[in-house]
């Protein structure tokens, strides 16, 4: 059986209900996180539960448990699934009521689902030749930094980029980039790391933090400033952070080249910063 959280219970997955009356099925009205699990332990849990806590408390819902319970939740959850590495797809949805209202009903039970997803499989080509990105227009609200599951514009974006050839869009408002449809954007050039800085539109990216922490200690200077999409292409090197894909070098922008058109020199040093910080975490304590 595949194993889902759902409301404080584990239950086969064929066996989870929710009601097609769910606010989180009708309006998206729900948040979600996704964290990576190596060897059985939730990565940069601290940090996934703070963006967690500041998605709900930004739409006006109360955090279901404590965050031990959190914890020994998706402990129980990783364990029964088997373990080892993957990650948690968690959400907290505002819950059923009868009336499908616009209106945020009193008194509602949020529901509460998790489940397991496998990980992705290296990708030889990426890490090899790079990503190619095109830029889109942001279409999406000005509340991109909360993580609420109403994905459709990234949805429609990405399913743009792919028609494209493209295996990610970066997202352009105003002139400005923002992030990817599912990462965010750091742009190399000489030895500063630029990325946008946080606000209404973009989300936090929790990787990105852990880069750009490793980049510093790699000797990279740090700045959070806007990118302009006309500026992009002269970076040496773009990077794409997300949970899933970690650091995704860029090899071409609407079919500029960046840099050499493949992935670079700064991209290989922080690969391996970031190896050896997952190596440092999987061995260290539980
Ligand atoms: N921006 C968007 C729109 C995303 O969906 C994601 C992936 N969840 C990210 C950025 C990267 O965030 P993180 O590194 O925390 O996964």
């Amino acid at each position: 059986m595949t194993p889902v959280f759902l409301n404080g219970r584990i239950v086969p997955r064929e066996e989870a209900r929710i009601s097609p009356l769910d606010r989180g099925y009708l309006f998206a009205d729900a948040i979600y996180e996704v964290i990576p699990v190596y060897r059985s332990k939730l990565f940069l849990w601290s940090e996934h539960y703070r963006r967690l806590e500041r998605s709900l408390g930004a739409i006006g819902l109360t955090n279901p448990y404590p965050e031990h319970k959190w914890r020994g939740h998706l402990g129980t959850l990783i364990q029964q699934a088997g373990g080892g590495d993957l990650s948690v797809y968690l959400q907290v949805s505002r819950g059923a009521e009868e009336s499908r209202d616009h209106h945020v009903p009193e008194g509602i039970t949020p529901t509460v689902f998790a489940m397991t997803l496998p990980p992705l499989p290296p990708d030889p080509i990426l890490e090899q030749t790079g990503a190619r990105v095109v830029l889109l227009e942001d279409i999406r609200w000005h509340r991109c930094d909360i993580k609420s599951t109403a994905l459709l514009a990234n949805v429609l974006l990405r399913h743009e980029a792919g028609g494209k050839g493209a295996s990610e869009a970066l997202l352009v408002r105003d002139g400005w980039v923002t992030e990817g449809t599912s990462s965010n954007v750091i742009a190399l050039r000489g030895s500063i790391l630029t990325t946008p800085p946080d606000g209404p539109e973009i989300l936090p990216g929790v990787t990105r933090e852990l880069v750009l922490r490793l980049g510093a200690s790699e000797g990279f200077t740090i700045r959070r400033e806007r990118i302009r999409a006309d500026q992009l292409i002269k970076a040496d090197e773009i990077w794409l952070t997300s949970s899933r894909r970690i650091l995704a070098p860029v090899s071409s922008v609407d079919d500029h080249p960046i840099g050499t058109g493949r992935p670079g020199p700064g991209y290989g040093r922080l690969r391996l910063a970031w190896l050896r910080h997952l190596d440092a975490f999987t061995t260290g304590a539980p």
